[in-house]
């Protein structure tokens, strides 16, 4: 088991991609923190679920990644539950698509807060205890778009184009520590994010949802294929593997193809 004894702490966890991370990081023996917004009770079942299944501890964190203090508070409160955090995956994202001269300021804001903006908050929390333990992964969603750019998602693509350089940042400061911060940067994954965007997307292209689904969404992706979350998962454990242990400051792509055009 790559992760017994071991804490991750995994942002934007409560759905899609950060819930497989978290499930996959529990299978390999990590006590885990969840975090997220949504229903409660739903929060609560997946939660148990995770203890039930691997047999690990598993708690929830209702920090809200526009805040610092939260956010602070949700990484101490992990130290003092589990003893540490070694993992730290920044996963939490929002989208919202519209042409630029019309994007409202606000969704501006709260992209580049909890897409960007958290992830300094948590990085900064957790890198003193993964410092003085010599071992830490740090993970961070970004995408496709860290690379590309898509017309009308304005504020998303700034903010993976940011993940990227922080990323590559922290593990030139970290590089000596036994610490690794990458990201990890996925095209087209079926998840709520996704599926959430396609009735903005019909708006701004006047496209049918199908010509979304095939002209915009798959039509980035060589494979013409989703990615699946247990794939995307799957990164995420090798990434916490003493295999990558020299693997730091990169922006592995599971895009299908779509970065190589
Ligand atoms: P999702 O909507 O299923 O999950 C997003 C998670 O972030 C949820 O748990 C949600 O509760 C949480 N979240 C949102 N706002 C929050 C806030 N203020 N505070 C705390 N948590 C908050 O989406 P997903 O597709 O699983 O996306 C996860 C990450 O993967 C995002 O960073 C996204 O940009 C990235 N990503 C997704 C795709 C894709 O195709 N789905 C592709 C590339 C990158």
């Amino acid at each position: 088991m790559t992760l017994k004894s071991r804490t991750a702490v995994v942002t934007g966890s409560t759905s899609g991609i950060g819930l497989a991370i978290a499930r996959a990081f529990a299978a390999e023996g990590a006590n885990i923190v969840i975090n997220g917004l949504g229903d409660a009770d739903a929060i609560e079942t997946e939660r148990a679920k995770i203890e039930k299944d691997f047999g690990v501890l598993c708690s929830y964190s209702a920090a809200n990644m526009l805040k610092a203090d939260e956010i602070h508070g949700m990484i101490t409160d992990a130290e003092a539950k589990f003893g540490s955090v070694d993992v730290l995956v920044n996963n939490a994202g929002i989208q919202f698509v519209s042409p630029i001269e019309s994007f409202p300021a606000d969704k501006w804001d709260q992209i580049i807060a909890i897409n960007l903006t958290a992830a300094f908050h948590a990085i900064q929390a957790a890198v003193p205890g993964m410092r003085s333990r010599k071992w830490g992964r740090i993970i961070n969603t970004a995408s496709a778009h860290s690379k590309v750019a898509s017309p009308f998602k304005s504020a998303y693509v700034s903010a993976k184009h940011g993940l990227d350089g922080l990323t590559k940042t922290v593990a030139l400061e970290v590089a000596k520590d036994g610490v690794t911060a990458n990201c990890i940067s996925p095209g087209y994954v079926w998840t709520p994010l996704v599926e959430k965007q396609i009735p903005e997307t019909m708006e701004a292209r006047h496209m049918t949802k199908e010509q979304v689904m095939n002209d915009v969404l798959l039509a980035a992706q060589p494979t013409k294929q989703f990615v699946t979350v247990e794939q995307v998962a799957g990164l995420c454990v090798f990434l916490c593997s003493d295999a990558a242990a020299n693997i730091t400051g990169a922006n592995l792509s599971i895009d299908g193809g779509w970065t190589a055009e």
